[in-house]
């Protein structure tokens, strides 16, 4: 997708502090951390949400979900405690239209989220 930022961070064009990658997955550090670790982890293809994501064959979201996992263990969070978000659409506060999880850890977090 030529528009899509985060595609754009998949191929390299848009810089980003890289954490984890496999062939199908990226994962890269929030720009605007809402948490110690905000790292997000997205499919290197594009897939517009969750929705999509879910129609992908080949296991992809249960690899996205796995480099959570990755991550989480890389960051030192595994253990404290974590929270993996797929924020869709707009009443979720969707706003870059490339299916992504979030990864935040690092501090206590507040139940139910605002
Ligand atoms: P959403 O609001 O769609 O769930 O999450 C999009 C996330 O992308 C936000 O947390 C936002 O801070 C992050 N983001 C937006 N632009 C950039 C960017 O250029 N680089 C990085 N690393 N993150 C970004
Ligand atoms: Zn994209």
């Amino acid at each position: 997708m030529p528009d899509c930022l985060f595609c754009k961070i998949a191929s390299g064009e848009v810089p980003a502090t890289r954490v984890l990658e496999t062939e199908r997955t990226l994962a890269f550090r929030d720009i605007n951390p809402q948490a110690p670790i905000h790292v997000l982890i997205i499919p290197k293809r594009h897939y517009r949400d969750l929705a999509d994501l879910t129609a992908a064959d080949g296991g992809l979201l249960t690899e996205l979900t796995g480099q959570a996992y990755q991550v989480a263990l890389a960051d030192g969070i595994a253990e404290s405690g974590y929270r993996v978000v797929f924020n869709t659409g707009s009443d979720a506060g969707q706003s870059v239209e490339h299916a992504h999880a979030h990864v935040l850890g690092g501090r206590p977090m507040a139940w139910p989220p605002g």
